[in-house]
């Protein structure tokens, strides 16, 4: 297979500015690192953040943004290992970690304090080529195609770590808040651990979709949810993936005593509670950020059964500018992934 000596990119080059599409150096893989010739690279509203400065890279631009890859192996660096060429991974937004602190010794290499994030500290998904360490490369199963499979290495598994955290079991109802890519997965993998669903949102689109994937009830996010999600029994356990503030008193008010609420999307505004609501009736915030290599591949073994599957919509690199506009303006209906030839 030749590869190219330079590569197709979309490069921030200044916060607040659309991304420059140009032809850049092909990285080179090292000892232990494999390269990987893009097939899909999945959009995440974390792209907004970095892109707009709220989430500013570490390193001085340009930056390649990008998290949610897949593509063929097709050079491994020195010492071989893990890999082969033709292999196909996947490349989440965990880069690589220390691999010794108190969180990589215990499954949350997404806590460590020293973790590169891709398309963030390093280059990312956004371009024809990513190198990567194949100790933090995922294999993807043969029969998730690379479009189904870019948007589980960050939305599918952060919504798949979320619902992890709610402690609930098959039988249990589970409140899920925000039904855009991240509520649409998590709604598949709560029902498919035998749970029941009820999904809330402002849009009646999102709702509609979040029927079709299988919610046994959807409400409508407004002054009247808290008395419908009541009597529709209240909720074991929260989990939020709406950037708003908005469905903070809608949880508060819905769960049941001793219920988690797992926070996950990241509202603008701040939160507001008396600590009387939470201590009286027991209950237990839980951010979730990401996923661990674990809870990535526990939602493949899923999703390779078919049971799992986006609301996809495909787009060119060319075409990041407008998938980006269209994420930031909610517009995006599941999960936008850009498709590489
Ligand atoms: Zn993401
Ligand atoms: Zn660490």
């Amino acid at each position: 297979m030749s590869i190219d000596k330079t590569m197709k990119a979309a490069l921030l080059t200044q916060y607040g500015a659309p991304l420059e599409i140009k032809t850049v150096t092909r990285p080179i893989p090292k000892a232990g690192e494999i390269l990987v010739k893009m097939e899909a690279s999945g959009v995440c509203f974390t792209d907004v953040h970095i892109s707009r400065g709220d989430h500013a890279s570490p390193n001085p631009l340009p930056l390649i943004m990008g998290h949610e890859g897949v593509g063929l192996v097709v050079a491994v660096g020195a010492e071989g290992g893990r890999f082969g060429i033709g292999d196909r991974v996947g490349i989440g937004y965990v880069y690589s970690a220390c691999g010794h602190c108190r969180e990589c010794h215990t499954g949350g290499e997404n806590y460590c304090s020293d973790f590169d994030a891709t398309g963030y500290s390093v280059s990312g998904c956004f371009a024809e080529y990513v190198c990567l360490r194949q100790d933090w490369a995922t294999a993807i199963p043969d029969d998730i195609s690379p479009m189904e499979a870019a948007p589980l290495m960050c939305a599918g598994s952060a919504a798949y770590a979320s619902l992890k955290k709610t402690g609930l079991k098959a039988g249990d109802t589970v409140a899920i808040f925000g039904l855009s890519g991240l509520g649409q997965y998590a709604i598949q993998i709560a029902k498919q651990s035998g749970m029941r669903v009820i999904a809330v949102d402002v849009d009646q689109g999102k709702l509609d979709t979040a029927k079709n994937l299988g919610a046994d009830d959807v409400v409508v996010a407004n002054s009247d949810s808290i008395p419908l999600i009541k009597a529709l029994g209240g909720a074991d356990g929260c989990v939020n993936f709406a950037p708003v503030g908005a469905t903070w008193p809608l949880m508060l008010a819905v769960c049941k005593p001793r219920a988690k609420i797992v926070l996950t999307a990241v509202p603008s505004d701040q939160l507001a509670f008396y600590a009387h609501e939470l201590i009286e009736r027991g209950l237990q915030v839980i951010g979730s950020s990401a996923s661990n290599r674990q809870e990535m591949s526990e939602l493949l073994q899923l999703a390779a059964h078919g049971k799992i599957k986006g609301v996809i919509s495909g787009k060119s690199l060319d075409e990041v500018n407008s998938a980006i506009a269209d994420l930031q303006a909610g517009r995006a209906e599941g999960r936008t992934v850009l498709k590489f030839h």
